[in-house]
């Protein structure tokens, strides 16, 4: 590590900054105001305004900021502030309480991804005294946990905006290493609506549990279908989209033939690959096959969809503006890399036009695991990017910025 672009001083700013981030409870579930209200005073301080966009009851916000000039687009750093619940057991420490041993740190959501915030607040005084020719814009969001909910507010109003991001970096723990590409999620929840009957005779009644077992068994067959015949990309590890179903409710006793079964699925697709052909198959099937034999004895009986989270894939060209600059201030010659979880980075871009990358320290592996945590020397490498960045910026515009 190059002391001369990560002073101590930063690295100290990041561990404290660490230490209470990791402190406030930021739970999807629960609110996050506190966080905001912290990162927010901590920009005012160095002399930043921030606006906040909030959900609709005032109870979770994003917050946004712009450091530098305000006419022109520049580089985002976003990350989300929520993190998931930590009650599980294997805590070896309280989860919330930030954890320094043999060069980590532990917490919950110290990889996933509070250190990436820490080290970006850490910077704002050296991006602030900068003399910034192109700015620097931070977004801290809330419910990305929950499929990507809360940046979508944010979206909207970035949209109207004169200026607008140039690039952006979500800061998800990829151990430093650039990644222009994740695949999309798009995931539903099936309510099959039979008729009940004694089960002595289930002639008189439409079996809902049974019928919901035909259509995940064609989503089955849909799933070995995309694992046979692709498309294949095999930069993923799983390289080929895959269907999934995780959670199934239905009947209340033996002797009743049930009237409902529901049931939550979800597509992971590849981000070349749209996922709307698979969910019209799965439709037409509960359209043309099931409910006809259905409503023979029960008119009443239905299969209705229901969306529960989506967000797009994540493709940017390799040799885009945006992935070069992350990796020249890398100096990272390897191939950008493609990652099996989803960020926000699909969402700026396809949303708000935005090139996005995914670039954070901390490894995934530990992200929503008991006993988080990031390597110390993670921190020290985004705050050296960190460093570069500002540096790249404050000499000069990027390109056309
Ligand atoms: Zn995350």
């Amino acid at each position: 590590m190059d002391p001369t672009t990560t002073p101590s001083r930063e690295l100290d700013d990041t561990l404290a900054l660490l230490r209470q981030l990791v402190a406030f409870d930021t739970t999807s579930r629960v609110s996050n105001l506190d966080l905001i209200d912290f990162a927010e005073a901590h920009l005012a301080r160095h002399g930043i305004a921030s606006l906040r966009v909030s959900d609709a009851g005032g109870t979770k916000a994003n917050l946004y900021a712009t450091i530098g000039p305000t006419d022109r687009g520049g580089v985002l750093l976003a990350g989300h502030t929520d993190v998931v619940p930590a009650e599980g057991p294997g805590w070896t420490t309280p989860p919330f309480t930030l954890d320094a041993r043999h060069g980590r740190l532990y917490g919950r959501g110290s990889a996933d991804m509070k250190g990436f915030i820490a080290c970006v607040l850490a910077m704002v005084p050296a991006f602030a005294s900068a003399g910034l020719h192109t700015p620097i814009h931070l977004a801290l969001t809330f419910d990305e946990e929950i499929g990507c909910v809360g940046v979508r507010r944010l979206l909207d109003v970035l949209a109207l905006m004169p200026v607008r991001p140039r690039m952006g970096i979500v800061g998800e723990p990829t151990s430093m290493r650039v990644v222009c590409e994740h695949k999309g999620k798009v995931a539903l929840r099936v309510r099959v609506r039979g008729r009940e009957a004694h089960s002595s005779r289930p002639p008189a009644g439409v079996n809902a549990v049974a019928h919901a077992a035909r259509l995940i068994a064609f989503i089955g067959e849909l799933a070995e279908d995309k694992r046979r015949h692709g498309p294949f990309d095999p930069l993923y590890e799983v390289p080929y989209t895959t269907l999934h179903v995780g959670v199934v409710r239905g009947g209340s006793a033996l002797n009743v033939v049930p009237a409902e079964c529901s049931f939550d699925f979800e597509i992971r697709h590849l981000p070349g690959e749209a996922p709307d052909a698979l969910l019209e198959r799965i439709g037409r099937y509960a359209d043309d096959t099931l409910l006809p034999t259905m409503r023979e004895v029960a008119p009443e009986a239905s299969i209705d969809f229901t969306p529960l989270a989506s967000y797009p894939g994540l493709q940017v060209d390799a040799e885009a503006e945006a992935v070069r600059f992350v990796q020249d201030l890398l100096d990272d010659r390897r191939p950008p890399g493609k990652i099996a979880f989803g960020t926000e980075a699909g969402l700026f871009h396809a949303r708000c036009g935005v090139p996005t990358v995914v670039c954070g320290p901390g490894d995934i592996a530990q992200a929503h695991q008991p006993d988080e945590f990031v390597d110390v020397e993670q921190l020290q490498r985004c705050l050296g990017f960190l460093g570069r960045l500002r540096d790249a910026l404050g000499a000069s515009r990027i390109a056309g910025g």
